[in-house]
């Protein structure tokens, strides 16, 4: 049997508890040529993007949720899940491989799903970022720079309530994504501020290859004038 890029991942959902299935893209299919400034990896083959499938959609109640999600929910949230959510939602699959389009959509549910379930700003700060990559993807700029604009900001809520300590993201790395997207969307007094507080962190960081990376934009920045 022909191995394919894709398989389908059998999902309990995390509100609902229903089953349904999702698509996935296995791992070593996937090859990174290169990573842009925000950390966006571009993929030799655009065909296999594994970003398309992060979020998954439980067709059932319309709950859309990432591995990045807690498991637990606050008293009071599941009736809100019910009433803006599940009363709105029309039972329709995003099991299948995706478009463009039909990521960015899965997405925005994943992203208003965590609003309603009050996940942390960390969580949503990195499905704003994704959209924003998929609507460049798509040359819709302005709508990628509209999501980088509220991922910036979720970014800076979480860098404020440390939301970092204990996951994979590193406080060098939250503030870099706060001064890099700052730049992005035309903040330059920010981008200024967090590159700088990202190149001061330097003796008691951890992540080496963030601060030059943060000196290098410092540099580019300073340059455009
Ligand atoms: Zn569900």
């Amino acid at each position: 049997m022909e191995i394919t890029p894709t398989y389908v991942k059998k999902m309990d959902c995390l509100h609902c508890k229903e089953k349904f299935t999702t698509t996935k893209i296995r791992s070593r299919f996937v090859r990174v040529t290169k990573h842009e400034s925000d950390f966006k990896p571009i993929y030799t083959d655009p065909s296999i993007n594994p970003i398309l499938y992060n979020a998954a959609v439980c067709p059932s109640c319309g709950f859309a949720f990432t591995d990045d999600f807690s498991s637990y929910f606050a008293p009071g949230v599941k009736d809100e899940i019910a009433n803006k959510i599940t009363s709105l939602w029309n039972g329709r699959s995003f099991g299948d491989e995706r478009s463009t389009d039909e990521g960015i959509e899965a997405y925005k549910l994943a992203l208003v799903s965590a609003t309603v379930k009050k996940e942390k700003p960390l969580t949503m700060a990195g499905i704003a970022l994704r959209i924003a990559w998929l609507y460049d993807d798509l040359k819709d700029f302005e709508s990628g720079k509209r999501f980088r604009a509220v991922s910036r900001n979720l970014y800076t809520e979480a860098y404020s309530n440390g939301d970092h300590a204990g996951t994979q993201m590193s406080e060098t790395r939250v503030l870099y994504l706060i001064a890099e997207l700052s730049h992005q969307v035309g903040d330059k007094e920010e981008a200024i501020r967090n590159f700088s507080r990202v190149i001061e962190s330097q003796r008691t960081s951890t992540d080496p290859q963030v601060i030059q990376m943060a000196k290098e934009r410092w540099q580019e920045i300073r340059e455009q004038g």
